[in-house]
């Protein structure tokens, strides 16, 4: 199915990618698939103060993470590029002469400190406090004047006086009063386009049919409606988009989630071990419902669902015990053999095996993952619980002896030693026998023991299988290792 639904995601490459600006990708990306439109990817840098290049790098290596794959953008390219704004710096200014030549703009030669002072005394008599039209009908000879005065001009747009309502795709009808949208700056003295011309000029020239974006934006909707309205008097625009504003996404006490806060960054989910499934999954509920209390979906099976009547446009919750858990479920849900392979990055960062795993690494993983598959959230918690089948290092700690320790540990090296068959059942028979009938011990007191001379841990994946994952020499090592030290102290 394919359709002239065109959305997109164009996020500025400030700082780093953090989850609201995946929220929102991931709504268009979506809404794009479900319709079978087009989902297109802008960057908006056009600040080139706090803009940078790791950014637009983090941002397009974060989207292919994700797996939100992107119909037009950058290094995909597409009939209307090119889709970086820093790129189309011609584009905007011939619009912008266009628009001039319409009368649409004007040249506001107010400086800073005059903006400030007529904005004090207008909230002191109680009216709006935005710009005043002041230098909306400067005769030629007055802006000359100014000119010759060094004065530099912006560029304003000259509002219609009308108020503005639109049909919100999620909020429904909103309206703003002319009063609160006062004329507005398109470009800076210095000659830099704003975000408030090339946002609507490239969704113009971009032919998006649909603008889903957070709801932080909604005040700038109005402007970009008047904008619309000149840019398709003009030709640019060939119809004017329809809008819809995705609900807030509030963090701790009530606050707007922040881009500060440390859950916010994309970076964390990623170094802590979430699927990217996972976390879009969790993101897809801050806002929208599958129905029927469906939690738990891959990213295709929301998009094949998405409509945007059940996006709830009352603030959403972020809950990162929610996450962590939706992520465990996703932990739970792949195989073990996949399982395996992103675990594997973690244990070479945390030192445990090498770079280009050996066959035998490979072998103990892939044996150890489903031991540790139910109660793992994160994967960066594996190598933790995975540590003492990658070293022969084992430092128990000596909290975890006991009175009994040292005669368990002898009789479990007497009957282990001669042990034939070296596997789970018989691991656990030939100790139950020795330990729990034989010396007449609590289990979880012998075989305490045993954990801690094999694991290093007072909790650790399942024993017995453990030691049959390390093999008979490794166990006895360890066994005589902890003996030895229990002698020696
Ligand atoms: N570059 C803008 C931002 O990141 C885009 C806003 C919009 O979707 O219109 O906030
Ligand atoms: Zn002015």
């Amino acid at each position: 199915m394919t359709s002239d639904i065109r959305v997109r995601f164009c996020p500025s490459p400030t700082g780093n990618p953090h989850v609201g600006m995946i929220r929102t990708a991931l709504f268009n990306w979506a809404y794009a698939r479900h319709t079978g439109g087009t989902f297109v990817f802008r960057i908006e840098d056009t600040d080139s103060a706090r803009d940078s290049q790791e950014s637009y790098q983090a941002l397009l290596d974060s989207m292919r993470w994700l797996g939100m794959t992107w119909d037009e953008g950058p290094e995909v390219g597409g009939p209307f590029g090119p889709y970086r704004q820093s790129e189309r710096t011609a584009i905007y200014r011939d619009v912008v002469s266009k628009l001039e030549s319409s009368g649409y703009t004007y040249p506001c030669f107010c400086t800073t400190e005059e903006l400030d002072a007529r904005r004090e005394i207008a909230m002191q008599e109680k009216r709006p406090p935005g710009y005043d039209g002041h230098c909306r009908n400067l005769t030629i000879e007055e802006q000359e004047k100014f000119r010759a005065e060094g004065r530099e001009a912006v560029i304003r747009f000259r509002m219609p006086g009308t108020d503005f309502t639109w049909n919100d795709l999620i909020r429904g009808e909103v309206t703003f009063k002319a009063e609160h949208v006062p004329d507005f700056v398109l470009v800076r003295a210095n000659g830099e386009p704003l975000y408030t011309l090339v946002n609507p000029v490239d969704d113009a020239l971009m032919r998006i049919s649909h603008v889903l974006r957070g709801e932080d934006l909604l005040s700038s909707t109005p402007r970009q409606l008047a904008l619309f309205q000149a840019l398709q008097h003009i030709g640019v625009a060939q119809f004017t988009p329809e809008y819809g504003h995705l609900p807030y996404v509030m963090g701790e006490g009530n606050k707007k989630l922040s881009k500060r806060d440390p859950e916010s960054s994309l970076a964390m989910y990623r170094d802590q071990g979430y699927l990217p499934e996972a976390l879009l999954n969790y993101l897809a509920l801050l806002g929208w419902s599958m129905g029927n209390d469906v939690e738990f979906f891959s990213p295709t099976q929301m998009a094949e669902a998405f409509t945007l009547e059940r996006v709830n446009p009352n603030p959403a919750r972020f809950d990162l015990k929610k996450c962590t858990a939706i992520n465990g479920d996703w932990i739970r849900f792949i195989s073990p053999t996949l399982l395996a392979e992103l675990i594997v990055p973690f244990l070479v960062r945390a030192g445990l095996i090498s770079e280009v795993p050996t066959e035998r690494e490979f072998e103990v993983l892939n044996q150890a993952v489903p031991l540790i598959q139910e109660r793992l959230d994160t994967l960066s918690s594996a190598p933790e619980l995975l540590a003492f089948l990658f070293t022969d290092s084992i430092s128990p700690d000596r909290s975890l002896w006991t009175d009994e320790s040292r005669s368990v540990l002898e009789r479990s090296i007497e009957i282990l030693k001669p042990l034939q068959d070296w596997s789970t059942d018989a691991i656990h028979t030939a100790l139950r026998v020795a330990l729990v009938e034989e010396l007449q011990l609590k289990p979880k007191l012998a075989f305490g023991s045993v954990r801690a001379a094999i694991t290093g841990q007072k909790i650790s994946p399942p024993l017995f299988e453990s030691m049959e994952i390390l093999g008979q020499d490794s166990c006895l090592e360890r066994l005589r290792r902890s003996v030895e030290s229990l002698q020696g102290s």
